[in-house]
């Protein structure tokens, strides 16, 4: 089986969320190829849909299509895999490119029966985020494709599902994947702005925050008639709107060329990184004197938490954001997370169990 290599290869994946007939994959490929003959072809044929009842995927069928875009059309085709049966299919049709659903990807055994299934198969593959923002079951899912044998792999980020009402379908938690990013640098990353949106306004903004963010490509779902789409219909792009969007976006570099930029931002960094450091031993010295609060309260019985005290800090402190132009949301959950470690600390000083300095305080 040819290599694909994604590294060298991938910038934009594009295609149907699923393959529906022949005429809506050939119709939407031939315009894709015509914007960009290196877009790299996606379409769903077996899908995992949330309610059983829902359209499920034209099933093997639609491979025979999928092959029609490789061979005659000229894109490369991806497909999702979720069972090692597909992995067989997809093989055995002449596919080069698989990815692994966000359903399948919150299960170490699936992803394992497919890792094996996948050994020796020569497959390139994309290994979407499992559902829930857990980057070590991310983490674990790719080193089981790699410890297959399988070394062409990409992550694609298609955000969390969300716990809170949410204008998105998807929570796109970007520490997530710039953990996995921190944990892989060699990793490809792929942003899925379609299934972060759910609906096509949206997805514009998304996709170039991942660029800025340095993420490697796109995979935007298009058809030529979202309208009719059997499934995902509200996120799907037509294919000028996906056009729009392509020349719109903007690709940035992760290092520039410039030198006298890059003096520029490595002095503006020595600042940053000062700062930082006097941030840390700021943060410290709080919470030397929150201790020696803990051990006054302890001594005189009186309650850790103090509602008044803690509506004061918050009123006061959120004031002067907003005189510092801070964001005031930030600056609440920055308070709330001191006021979080406060209150552990203390709890543990009334449990006597707290050192402060070298004064160890003995339990009681
Ligand atoms: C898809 O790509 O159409 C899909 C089902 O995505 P996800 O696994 O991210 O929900
Ligand atoms: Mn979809």
């Amino acid at each position: 089986m040819e290599f694909f290599n994604l590294k060298s290869n991938l910038k934009i994946v594009a295609g149907p969320c699923s393959a529906e007939s022949s005429d809506q994959v050939l119709r939407t490929a031939e315009s894709l190829h015509s914007i960009n003959p290196d877009i790299v072809f996606r379409a769903g044929i077996w899908k995992p849909r949330s309610r059983p009842g829902a359209f499920k995927g034209v099933g093997t069928e639609g491979l025979q299509w999928l092959m029609e875009v490789q061979n005659r059309i000229g894109l490369t085709v991806a497909t999702e895999v979720a069972e090692p049966e597909h992995v067989e299919s997809v093989v055995n049709a002449g596919i080069k490119i698989v990815w692994i659903g966000a359903r399948t990807a919150s299960n170490p055994f699936s992803i394992q029966k497919l890792a094996d299934a996948l050994s020796g198969s020569g497959l390139s593959v994309m290994i979407k985020n499992p559902q829930y923002p857990d980057v070590d079951l991310w983490t674990g899912n790719i080193e089981r494709i790699l410890n297959c044998g399988i070394s062409d792999v990409a992550a694609i980020h298609r955000g969390f599902y969300p716990f809170e009402k949410s204008a998105l379908r998807n929570t796109p938690r970007w520490e997530v994947p710039i953990e996995l990013k921190r944990r892989m640098p060699e990793l490809l990353m792929i942003c899925d702005p379609s299934h972060i949106a759910g609906k096509r306004q949206y997805i514009k903004d998304i996709a170039q925050r991942a660029l800025d963010l340095n993420f490697d490509g796109l995979m935007i779902e298009t058809h030529y008639k979202p309208s009719i789409a059997l499934s995902d219909k509200n996120q799907q792009l037509n294919i000028e709107d996906f056009s729009k969007l392509i020349s719109e976006l903007k690709w940035r570099d992760y290092v520039a060329a410039d030198e006298a930029f890059k003096q520029q931002l490595d002095d503006i960094r020595e600042k940053i990184d000062v700062i930082d450091f006097q941030l840390l031993e700021l943060l410290a010295h709080r919470m030397r004197y929150v201790k020696e609060i803990g051990l006054h309260k302890k001594q005189h019985n009186v309650s850790v938490l103090q509602l008044k005290r803690w509506g004061r800090i918050l009123e006061s402190r959120l004031e002067q954001a907003r005189q510092d132009g801070l964001s005031e949301h930030f600056v609440k959950q920055l308070l709330e997370l001191i006021h979080k470690e406060s209150i552990r600390n203390q709890t543990d000083i009334f449990k006597g169990r707290e050192s402060i300095g070298d004064n160890k305080i003995e339990n009681e």
